[in-house]
């Protein structure tokens, strides 16, 4: 050591006080440095690894420990009967995990599908991804393109490309411990072949999820109630915190949307560690499963008359809803045009990509495919309004309907010259008769005498500005307009008796869904009720049920007079049994339907022709004196019907035939309710 220290000096400078040159005198400060740091790092080593040698083991395992999530079937979905809507069927996926490819730098890494973003230098500004990556990508590709089941016709899915794996990959540089889902739906032997080579592709996996899949029970398709799932977008990454991962799917519209808490289920957990078997160390709980109070075969008559009655008079878009009119149970409800839920999920054949955008491409503007018109497309109700402005005459008072009449001439001077959609004049008309005929006139001098404050008032008594509370997503509230909406919105000086007059035939500041006329039909159908439309009719865990969701909206009972319902279901009743009548045409002679039926037509005159009907079945000749009893005696009345076709012309000829095909569904041929009472678990 001595002889070490004490080397001869090198070439330098003489120094007097020492005899060596400079360079030799750093080189012995910087060897003092050099053997003090090497004393503290073998000191740290060993304290490291004698004194903490378990502590620091069980560190470095923890480290290695992964703990991956084991996927929950989602709950199914039955229409009313049992018949499935929605189900799973387990599958075999790969996925990898980045962080444990070949090779494995940390990213973001420049994918090859992607065009390069170049730094100032005009260099890419990312590496190229591990070669791990192409390694992986490109033996999963091999194995699964040349399995039986891929190649079979028609495939499931289209061949793998390589590529796409490496940008799904590179896609996972902010997370790369997460698992990455490379290949979807493998068969046995696939998942045999890739199993052989786990051991040369570190990070590759093969694990079970269960996949969404779609039936259409009865031919039924109601795409925009029953919804369908996808991938989490970019600007829902919030939901990682609420357990959700990259490669999970969610409920996107209907009762996949509103009730994602229920279906989702829970997630299980897998922990591995090294060198030992995986463990479960919580199993995944399964989604509830969801009871519609849909009935496909319903549901399927209305689709398709639906799309038969927009297409027959080159409507942009219908709508239709039948429901229970006591319990607001929703028996079928349409939106038209739709697409089919199992074209949205991931994975899906090329082919379904075609079918959407033909639907996508026919008007797109007019049809607005996506929105379930039924619940979210408001439209001026029309005629239709004409119940509301007749109840809230009779029960205001402002008529009395035994002496109360006006002569139509066709015309009316208020301010400007008011026509009546029969140019020629409706005569003498009276209380039932201006609901059955449908005039203009009469309805405009009720709406004067009721005015601003008592249309308004019965307006939203009959649930019209507010949501009915339906548990679909995106419910549209409507519109009922005041003197102060008039004056900030529209820029009118106020409210005058032509408003009334015009809010009265459901014109003006006044817009509803199909869904809110139907609610409204249900209040005369059922005598006072205003019910919350209802989509699931019950909720079960393993089979068991649980409790239903809480909901925005209570039923309203609204008190109305036994006349005032004798009179309205009466002008109604006309509508369908008079020749007079606007919609007698859609139930007579061939068109009949073996229950009597009481209705309105209507037909907005405003922007585009809006035809609408709604109707409630079947109609019992009541006493006037008492019509509420009537109808608990006789179970009477079973089913309340709304059509609305958007741009479709007169409410009597394309929406009519809408709801009469409904009616013919929904009844046999001696007027039986075919409806079954109860929704099945
Ligand atoms: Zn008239």
């Amino acid at each position: 050591m001595d002889e070490y220290w004490q080397r001869p000096p090198a070439e330098g400078p003489y120094d007097a006080s020492t005899g060596r040159g400079w360079r030799a005198q750093r080189t012995r400060w910087f060897r003092w440095v050099f053997a003090a740091a090497l004393f503290v790092i073998l000191g740290k080593l060993w304290l490291m690894q004698v004194v903490q040698a378990d502590q620091w083991r069980e560190a470095s395992e923890r480290a290695l420990v992964l703990n991956n999530a084991l996927p929950a079937p989602r709950g199914s979905i039955y229409d009313r009967n049992g018949r499935l809507y929605a189900g799973n069927h387990p599958d075999w996926i790969a996925v990898v995990t980045p962080y444990n490819v070949k090779g494995f730098t940390f990213g973001p890494w420049q994918s090859p599908l992607d065009e390069p973003e170049l730094d100032d230098k005009g260099e890419p500004r990312y590496p190229d991804p591990p070669p791990g990556f192409e390694e992986v990508a490109y033996a999963v590709a091999d194995i699964v393109n040349s399995s039986a089941s891929r190649t079979s016709n028609p495939p499931s899915a289209g061949p793998l490309d390589p590529y796409e794996i490496i940008d799904t990959l590179c896609g996972y540089s902010f997370d790369p411990y997460r698992q990455a889902t490379i290949a979807t739906d493998l068969d046995h032997e696939t998942v045999m072949r890739l199993a052989e080579r786990f051991h040369d592709l570190p990070g590759l996996e093969v694990v079970r999820r269960y996949r969404r899949s779609y039936s259409h029970p009865q031919e039924s398709n109601a795409f925009h109630q029953i919804g369908y799932v996808g991938p989490i977008f970019e600007d829902q990454k919030y939901l990682y915190d609420e357990g959700y991962g990259p490669s999970d799917i969610i409920g996107k519209e209907g009762v996949e949307s509103y009730y994602e808490k229920l279906l989702r289920g829970r997630k299980g957990r897998q922990v591995k560690r090294p060198r030992r078997p995986p463990v479960v160390d919580r199993p995944p709980l399964p989604g509830h499963d969801l009871t519609l109070n849909i009935d496909a075969r319903i549901q399927a008559a209305m689709e398709a008359s639906l799309a038969r009655n927009v297409e027959a008079v080159n409507g942009d878009a219908g709508a239709a809803v039948a429901m229970d009119p006591h319990t607001g149970a929703i028996y079928a409800i349409a939106s038209y045009p739709a697409f089919h839920s199992e074209w949205f999920l991931p994975d899906h054949p090329p082919e379904f990509d075609s079918l959407r955008s033909a639907i996508e491409a026919a008007r797109p503007t007019e049809r607005l495919p996506y929105q379930n018109h039924a619940t979210k497309s408001k439209r001026a109700p029309a005629s239709t309004f004409k119940i509301v402005a007749l109840t809230a005459a009779l029960e205001e008072g402002v008529i009395d309907p035994t002496t109360y009449g006006v002569h139509c001439s066709g015309h009316m001077e208020l301010g400007t010259v008011r026509y009546c959609w029969q140019k020629h004049g409706h005569g003498a008309v009276g209380v039932t008769r201006s609901l059955t005929e449908s005039c203009n006139i009469f309805y405009y001098n009720v709406g004067i005498r009721l005015g601003q404050e008592r249309l308004l008032k019965w307006a939203h008594r009959f649930g019209f500005g507010e949501k009915t509370g339906v548990d679909l997503p995106g419910e549209h509230p409507g519109l009922v307009g005041d003197e102060a909406y008039l004056v900030n919105e529209l820029g009118e000086d106020g409210w005058f008796d032509g408003h009334s007059a015009n809010m009265a035939i459901g014109q003006g500041p006044i817009e509803a869904t199909a869904l809110q006329v139907a609610v409204m039909t249900a209040v005369i159908a059922n005598g006072g009720k205003r019910v919350v439309p209802q989509v699931v009719a019950r909720i079960t865990d393993a089979g068991e049920p649980v409790p239903p969701v809480k909901r925005e909206q209570e039923p309203v009972l609204i008190d109305l007079k036994p006349s005032t319902l004798y009179y309205v279901r009466a002008g109604m009743r006309g509508v369908v049994q008079y020749p007079a009548g606007t919609a007698f045409a859609a139930f007579s002679g061939e068109n009949s339907v073996p229950v009597s039926v009481a209705g309105k037509t209507g037909s907005s005159e405003s922007g585009t022709d809006d035809a609408w009907f709604t109707c409630y079945a079947p109609y019992r000749h009541m006493d006037p004196s008492n019509p509420v009893s009537a109808d608990q005696a006789s179970g009477a009345p079973k089913i309340v019907v709304t059509a609305l076709i958007i741009a479709g012309g007169h409410g009597g000829d394309s929406a009519a035939p809408v709801a009469r095909d409904v009616i013919r569904a929904a009844f046999d041929d001696e007027g039986n309710f075919l409806v079954s009472s109860q929704a099945t678990p």
